[in-house]
């Protein structure tokens, strides 16, 4: 095979720089670029093999340069590579591959340079398959005459009324639904579907759009002055998303993207706060153009949703070629939930669906307590609708909000204290997932901490000497107004904490990534976090593990602060519950893990005394999990430690034994079982393997493990 000649674009000339070092180091020749002219010269001069194009570069669209690459015909092999998620750079590449570009692939940043090497190697091209786009009828009737609506725009009589969205696990507000009415001067009210069709079909919809961005981000922006009186409220306020109806018309206007950007940034609200719904009361003109458009936005930071999923031209088709992030069933089955099972099943097929492509899944027209709970049941993220509230014009919208944000900060801060946690001792079985989240995504900094109405209080800290920190300070205290991680690759450059005294003074903080931790009832009580003094990324698989072990953590907190019998041991069932969510983080960070059953002789004095309390808080507390399997029989977890740790556990509970009662170290009988990292590791296998084990005397000295 001949040497790759890779050609690299990137407007930032350090990535570039790093682009070009990773290629040269998979041995393919290398060039990098800076900007699309010298970029554009070089593909004529250098005639390049392979294009390393990078999606987001503030200065350049990544789009742009796709779209010109198909024009000049160009053949060398393109490679998409991106920060903002995989469908999004799936997305583009079919762009690209529709636009008759030979795609390779797409990378994920930050990615491993043998994926670089792979796709270099490859000679076949991404097999993108590329369905076409159904279309919808358009709906006919039209009861308003195009000079009324000219008239309307103008006189502004246009006014919009927000409608909450909520979590449906707690309740929590996560945004508002714009929707737009007007206020005829002969004919009162009228609804957007008597008129929305009409500004479609007399071409005026582009102007509608844009009056309604204009007022309901000029609303949000508003948030800041109402919200101000009270820096909780302000916090929550700043992370409220704004969803806005845009006709699918839309997307064939030019300049939609510069116009979207220029009036977030006019208004100071970041993109992602914005979510576009994609409505179906036009059809999709040129498939290729919004595929492309869509995809724009989304490497922009707009989030999308797919809104009235399950009628119309939304399809499976459909949500899986475009770059989506929501998707909202429609409230004609949501509405009639509580009655048929068709809906029902339609509900629960497009949350699966939703979770499956990673999508936020939300109901519409949820009316009653029924349909909420159903809806929880089957794992929807969001709820829309009657029940929490119909939509409310601006001010009452947000005050509305800010009553909100003051019951759910006290629904939170209940939670909090039933855990019964803060300034708890440290625990040795949290301490060690805080050490395997630091050593997991390799940071000096990793802590639990958990925050009240004043404060964030460590449970478990490394690298750092702070006990606590103000709540105003933490950045967990972001963390927790969100479902997700919260990721800050560089405080300095984030408004929100550039002037921190944790980031301007010790310890120094510049990137920080937490996941939320739920209490049972789902409120988020605080954060499993990392942090670094430098400006850093984490990989995906890092991001995903930190959230798995915030997942463990959770289970530490909620089963420690309920669970425990009298002699603090789990029951049974709780114990197998929490031993899988532990085997299933040792599978992801590639851990051993070890089952060791300890088995009291019948006639042993203690298994319903204080002895097993004694022992257990003597000797077994530092363990991962610890259980009552049935009576006289006790089962321990514990990660990271194949035989070491085990023989360590099992001489504690010699010593301890010793002392508690000296005829115990003659009673109890140990087995152990140990799965090596790269076993497949099973619960099950893991008990059958203790079974099998040959047991030894607690106080026999043989070697164990
Ligand atoms: P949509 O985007 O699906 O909006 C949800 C509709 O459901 C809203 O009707 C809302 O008032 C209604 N709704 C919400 N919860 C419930 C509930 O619990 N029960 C019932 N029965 N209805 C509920 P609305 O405001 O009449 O809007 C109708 C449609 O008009 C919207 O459907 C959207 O497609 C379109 N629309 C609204 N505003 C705009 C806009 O600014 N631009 C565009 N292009 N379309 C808009
Ligand atoms: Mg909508
Ligand atoms: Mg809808």
């Amino acid at each position: 095979m001949t040497t790759p000649r890779v050609l690299i674009i990137d407007d930032d000339e350090l990535v570039a720089a790093t682009l070009h070092a990773m290629a040269e180091a998979v041995g393919a020749e290398a060039h990098a670029t800076s900007d699309s002219d010298s970029f554009f010269a070089a593909l004529e001069q250098w005639q390049p093999t392979h294009i390393l194009l990078d999606l987001n570069m503030p200065n350049l669209d990544g789009m742009e340069v796709i779209a010109e690459l198909a024009n000049r015909g160009v053949e060398a092999g393109i490679i998409v590579v991106s920060g903002v998620g995989r469908r999004v750079i799936d997305a583009a590449a079919r762009t690209a591959a529709a636009r008759g570009l030979r795609v390779v692939g797409a990378l994920d940043k930050p990615f491993m340079i043998e994926d670089l090497e792979l796709l270099l190697s490859s000679r076949d091209p991404l097999t993108v398959p590329l369905a076409p786009l159904p279309r919808s009828p358009r709906p006919t009737d039209f009861h308003v005459s195009a000079s009324e609506l000219e008239r309307a725009l103008a006189e502004e009589e246009l006014f919009l009324v927000y409608q909450p969205k909520v979590e449906c696990r707690t309740r929590t507000l996560a945004g508002f639904e714009a929707l737009v009415r007007w206020r005829h001067p002969e004919h009162g009210l009228v609804m957007p579907d008597r008129f929305i069709p009409q500004a479609e079909e007399c071409g005026l919809i582009d102007a509608l759009t844009a009056r309604v961005l204009e007022l309901g981000l000029a609303w949000m922006a508003d948030w800041d002055r109402v919200a101000s009186g009270d820096g909780n409220s302000l916090r929550a306020a700043s992370t409220l998303s704004l969803s806005v109806n845009l006709s699918a018309r839309s997307l064939t206007s030019a300049s939609l993207i510069s116009e979207l950007e220029a009036r977030c940034a006019r208004h100071g609200i970041p993109p992602a706060r914005l979510i576009l719904e994609l409505t179906e009361t036009a059809t999709m003109a040129d498939p290729v153009t919004s595929l492309d458009l869509l995809t724009r936005l989304r490497a922009r930071g707009f989030r999308l949703a797919i809104d009235d999923f399950g009628t119309g031209f939304s399809s499976m088709v459909q949500l899986v070629r475009l770059p989506f992030s929501e998707i909202k069933v429609d409230k004609s089955f949501v509405m009639t939930a509580a009655a048929s099972l068709e809906s029902r099943k339609v509900i629960r097929s497009v949350v699966d669906l939703g979770h499956s492509l990673k999508l936020t899944t939300t109901a519409e027209g949820v009316e009653d307590e029924e349909v909420l709970s159903l809806l929880r049941e089957l794992g929807c993220d969001l709820a829309q609708g009657y029940l929490e509230s119909r939509p409310l014009e601006g001010e009452v919208a947000a005050a509305w909000a800010l009553e909100h944000f003051r019951a759910d900060e006290a629904r939170r801060v209940a939670a909090l204290r039933e855990l019964a946690m803060l300034d708890t001792p440290p625990e040795p079985r949290i301490d060690r997932l805080t050490r395997l989240a630091s050593r997991t995504c390799a940071t000096p900094i990793a802590l639990v901490t958990l925050v009240d109405a004043e404060r964030q209080w460590f449970k478990s800290r490394r690298g750092i000497e702070l006990a606590e920190t103000p709540r105003d300070q933490a950045f967990c205290a972001h963390t927790i107004l969100c479902e997700g991680l919260t990721v800050v690759p560089d405080a300095e450059r984030d408004a929100r904490f550039s002037d921190n005294v944790l980031v301007t003074g010790a310890p120094f903080l510049r990137f920080y990534a937490g996941a939320p931790l739920h209490a049972r009832d789902g409120s988020r009580v605080g954060a499993l976090c990392v942090a670094d003094h430098a400006p850093r990324e984490l990989s995906r698989s890092q991001l995903d593990t930190l959230l798995d072990i915030a997942r463990q953590v959770e289970r530490e907190l909620n089963e420690q602060a309920t669970a425990a019998n009298a002699h603090g041991l789990l029951p049974r069932a709780a114990f197998e519950d929490s031993a899988r969510g532990a085997l299933a983080l040792c599978r992801r960070v590639r851990i051993d893990a070890t089952l060791m059953t300890l088995e009291f002789a019948p006639d042993s004095p203690m298994v319903d005394s204080d002895a097993l309390t004694q022992l257990v808080e003597g000797a077994l507390r530092g363990s991962d999990l610890v259980g009552e399997l049935g009576p006289g029989r006790v089962g321990l977890i514990l990660l990271s430690s194949a035989g070491a740790g085990a023989s360590a556990v099992r001489h504690r509970l010699a010593s301890r034994a010793s002392a508690v009662d000296a005829t115990l170290v003659g009673a109890i009988d140990v087995r152990i079982s140990v799965s090596r990292a790269r076993e497949p590791l099973d619960l099950e296998l893991l008990f059958r393997g203790a079974a099998a084990a040959a047991p030894v005397r607690l106080g026999e000295s043989a070697a164990v493990g």
